[in-house]
């Protein structure tokens, strides 16, 4: 066997959706996985539906994700060049062979691919016009997911428009046989193309590529092929919304292929040396963002704190996020309480709203129930006298000072805990109290306890 060479070639057509990630991943593991060639090609004929925008969001997705190719755009390569538009000179000698072997003719300006077999006209009610119909043979796919594919190819097809401008068909096959391609890793939305690209491979007298044909990304929710219009589709948006690029190329690698057994988190180096073609499903996945933000809850909780931190900051950069006064100690110790409460870095600003600053959202139906019962008034004075004096400089201490007073009135840790809560957070749920109050410390804690028994009137 020939060293294995594959290829990504999206259209930038619009944005970079979970589906395109998909086939670029597969492709990549495959090539990875045998140590063959990973290479980006761009599929950019269609000139009135591409833009330069949606190329960049390609290249800023595929390299976002650790996609790196080994061929293509900005890194060259010997089959270059590695954007169709470029490549028109290509697609002509290559039309030149077919229309030499009197595979061609041309018809209404365009020209078109001849199939081999007895023709005969027949009247297209649907269409309402009289069309040609060829009895070819079957057309065979060898598909590594699908096995053996047959499919009746039955009607010449136009391979140049009469703009000029070859068609999908031709330059898809004209690069894959100029490219080398041996593995054609897609979407099954391109199963139905396949049987012309056969006859296309046929006509230039090489030997079609194995296929695999990737089952498709359902929805969510109700029927039907997930679009880049449904919430979660897009790629871009993972990064901005602080995802962890490792989680997400971990879930997409799941929709579609398992790794046997129960295992879902795997690092990558270990999916490269499970993935195979043949272990991709033949039935469709579907998308769970529930899942996704779960896998990425679990790299979060994989990652050193210092990592965890460093993101962190990066990500509230990002966000134009301020933190106030605080120092790279403090905001390393509010992260130590985030890390193992948030699925994602976009929870963060909410869940640590009330470290930075004295001005923060209070949840009223939280503060309703948490003043629901008991004299909370009474409670919060007595735990502000308490603090004084009390040790707050670790956990340990300041639940001790806090068990202590509930032991004198008779009361549980729970009396004071909720409204402390509601009353220095704004909140009723988040990091334990005993950490909120060594963390924001004596003074802070004092005074917001003091302001909000003043709003209970
Ligand atoms: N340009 C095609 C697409 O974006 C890819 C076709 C193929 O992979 O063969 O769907």
């Amino acid at each position: 066997m020939s060293p294995v060479r594959v290829r990504f070639a999206p259209s930038p057509t619009g944005f970079f959706h979970i589906g395109s990630a998909r086939t670029a991943l597969f492709n990549w593991l495959y090539a990875r996985h045998t140590g063959g060639t990973f290479i980006l090609r761009i599929e950019d004929t269609d000139t009135a539906r591409n833009s330069e925008e949606f190329l960049n969001v390609i290249y800023d997705s595929l390299k976002w994700l650790g996609l790196t190719w080994d061929e293509g755009p900005g890194v060259g390569g010997n089959f270059g060049p590695y954007r169709q538009s470029e490549r028109a000179h290509i697609y002509r000698e290559y039309l030149e062979k077919l229309k030499a072997a009197g595979r061609t003719y041309e018809k209404d300006g365009a020209t078109w691919f001849k199939l081999i077999g007895d023709r005969h006209e027949v009247y297209d009610e649907h269409r309402q016009k009289t069309v040609t119909k060829v009895k070819t043979a079957p057309m065979v796919i060898e598909d590594a997911i699908r096995g053996r594919v047959e499919r009746i190819e039955d009607e010449d097809f136009v391979i140049v428009r009469s703009d000029g401008n070859p068609v999908f068909h031709l330059v898809n096959v004209v690069d894959d046989i100029d490219m080398q391609i041996t593995h054609v890793i897609r979407g099954e939305d391109h199963l139905s193309n396949s049987s012309k690209h056969v006859a296309l491979f046929e006509a230039f007298g090489v030997k079609p590529p194995i296929f695999a044909h990737i089952p498709l990304i359902l929805k969510q929710n109700g029927p039907g092929k997930m679009s880049k219009r449904d919430q979660g589709a897009l790629i871009e948006e993972y990064q901005k919304r602080g995802y962890l690029p490792e989680a997400l190329v971990n879930f997409i690698c799941l929709l579609g292929w398992n790794p046997g057994g129960d295992r879902e988190k795997l690092p990558i180096s270990e999916i490269v040396s499970l993935f195979d073609l043949p272990a991709v499903n033949q039935s469709n996945a579907r998308f769970d963002d529930k899942k996704m933000a779960h896998m990425n809850m679990l790299y979060l909780l994989a990652l050193p704190p210092a990592e965890f931190t460093a993101k962190a900051r990066a990500y509230f950069a990002a966000q134009n996020m301020n933190t106030g006064e605080a120092t790279e100690e403090y905001f390393a110790a509010v992260m130590a309480l985030a890390q193992p409460k948030i699925k994602g870095f976009e929870e963060l600003p909410a869940y640590t709203a009330y470290f930075w600053s004295e001005t923060y959202p209070t949840d009223e139906k939280a503060k309703a129930k948490a003043l629901g019962k008991g004299d909370p008034k009474a409670r919060l004075a007595e735990l502000a006298e308490r603090l004084l004096t009390a040790d707050l400089s670790s956990d340990a201490s300041v639940e001790a000072a806090i068990k202590a007073l509930a032991e004198e009135r008779g009361l549980g840790f729970g009396d004071y805990q909720g409204v402390a809560r509601i009353a220095t957070t704004g909140l009723s749920a988040g990091p334990s109290i005993t950490s909120l109050f060594r963390l924001l410390g004596r003074e802070r804690v004092i005074a917001r306890l003091e302001r909000f028994a003043a709003t209970l009137g």
